[in-house]
C-alpha cells in the first residue's frame, strides 16, 4: 500500500503532479481507475461530502466499497474530498463523525474545509482534523482562502475575481496557518473555481479559469509543503505546466469528468456507455490536458 503522505512529497520533489478525480456517481469509478492503469500514471479517486449529498454517490462507504472492487494500490488511492465545516448552503456540518467514518472505511487522506469560517476558528478546526487523521496515520488536506464556485448563488465575473485576486489565499496568513495546524497539504486560491453543483448551474460549461503562476511559488517558497488546486476542470492548458513546475502537487478534477458522464447518459440511457466515455475523457486528460502519462516511474 502507498502511503498518501509520501507519494505527495515525492510528486513535489519531481515536480509532477497527482490528479485527484471525483466521483459523484458509482459507475463513474471503474472507468476513471481504468484509465489511470492503462496509462501507466497515477491518481486519487476521491468523493466530496457534496456529491453525496447532492448527486448519487450514496454515502463515502459506497463509493469506498465500489473503489475497492476496481482499485490498484500501485496506481491509485483512496482520498476523501472537502468535509465542510459550514456546507455550501451555510449550515453546520458534524466533521469530526464523517472524519471518523472515512478512516474506518478505508480512505488514505482527508481533507478537511473550515475554509468559509475565519482564519482562527478555520485554524482550530483544521487543527482537530488533522491530529484525527494523524492518529490513524493518514495525512490531512486542509483550505485557507476562497476557491468559489459550490455556493449556491452567483458568481462575481470571471476576470473580477482573477484581476482583484479575490479571495486568493495569503501568503502571511498561509504561513500562520500551516504552522499552527499542521495540515499536511495546502488547497490554495490562486486563480480556479469549483464547478457549480447546485441543481439550475450544474450543467453549464465552466468559465475558463487562468493560473497566479508568481502567486503560487510565492507560496510554495513560504510554506513548503504540497500545495492543491481545486477546480482543475476548464483551466486554460497552457497553465497546467506552469502551474505544477510553479509548486502545485494534486489537481482535483471533478466537472469534466461528472458532466462527461451525465452528457452520455442522458444521450444514450446506457450506463456501459457512459463508462466508455468518461474513461475516453479521462484518459484525454491525462494525455493532454495534464501530460502525465507514465507518471507512475516518477514516483
Ligand atoms: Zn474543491
Amino acid at each position: 500500500m502507498i502511503d498518501a503522505k509520501k507519494v505527495m512529497l515525492k510528486a513535489k520533489q519531481c515536480k509532477t503532479v497527482i490528479p485527484a478525480y471525483n466521483i459523484p456517481y458509482l459507475p463513474m469509478a471503474e472507468p476513471v481507475i481504468r484509465a489511470v492503469v492503462d496509462n501507466n500514471s497515477f491518481a486519487m479517486i476521491q468523493v466530496a461530502r457534496v456529491e453525496w449529498e447532492k448527486f448519487s454517490a450514496g454515502t463515502l462507504e459506497a463509493v469506498a466499497e465500489e473503489y475497492m472492487k476496481y482499485k490498484n494500490d500501485e496506481h491509485t488511492l483512496l482520498h476523501l474530498d472537502h468535509v465542510p465545516v459550514i456546507d455550501e448552503d451555510y449550515k453546520k456540518v458534524d466533521y469530526i463523525s464523517i472524519l471518523e467514518r472515512a478512516i474506518k472505511a478505508g480512505y488514505r487522506s482527508v481533507m478537511i474545509d473550515a475554509s468559509r469560517l475565519g482564519l482562527e476558528e478555520n485554524i482550530r478546526c483544521t487543527k482537530e482534523a488533522v491530529s484525527l487523521a494523524h492518529e490513524a496515520g493518514l495525512p490531512c488536506e486542509a483550505e485557507l482562502g476562497a476557491v468559489m464556485g459550490h455556493e449556491n448563488r452567483e458568481l462575481p465575473p470571471y476576470e473580477e475575481i482573477f484581476r482583484s485576486k479575490r479571495g486568493f489565499t495569503d501568503i502571511e496568513e498561509a504561513k500562520h496557518f500551516v504552522k499552527e495546524s499542521g495540515a499536511d497539504w495546502l488547497s490554495v486560491a490562486v486563480g480556479t473555481i469549483h464547478g457549480a453543483v447546485a441543481e439550475a448551474t450544474r450543467h453549464q460549461k465552466k468559465p475558463e479559469a487562468r493560473l497566479d503562476i508568481e502567486h503560487i511559488e510565492n507560496l510554495r517558497d513560504a510554506l513548503g509543503i504540497p500545495l492543491v488546486l481545486h477546480g482543475g476542470s476548464g483551466i486554460n492548458q497552457s497553465f497546467i505546466s506552469r502551474g505544477i513546475a510553479a509548486g502545485i502537487t494534486k489537481i482535483n478534477i471533478g466537472t469534466e469528468i461528472r458532466q462527461t458522464y451525465e452528457q452520455a447518459i442522458r444521450d444514450y440511457n446506457d450506463i456501459a456507455r457512459a463508462q466508455d466515455a468518461v474513461y475516453d475523457k479521462t484518459s484525454a486528460l491525462i494525455t493532454d490536458f495534464l501530460d502525465i502519462k507514465d507518471s507512475r516511474n516518477l514516483l
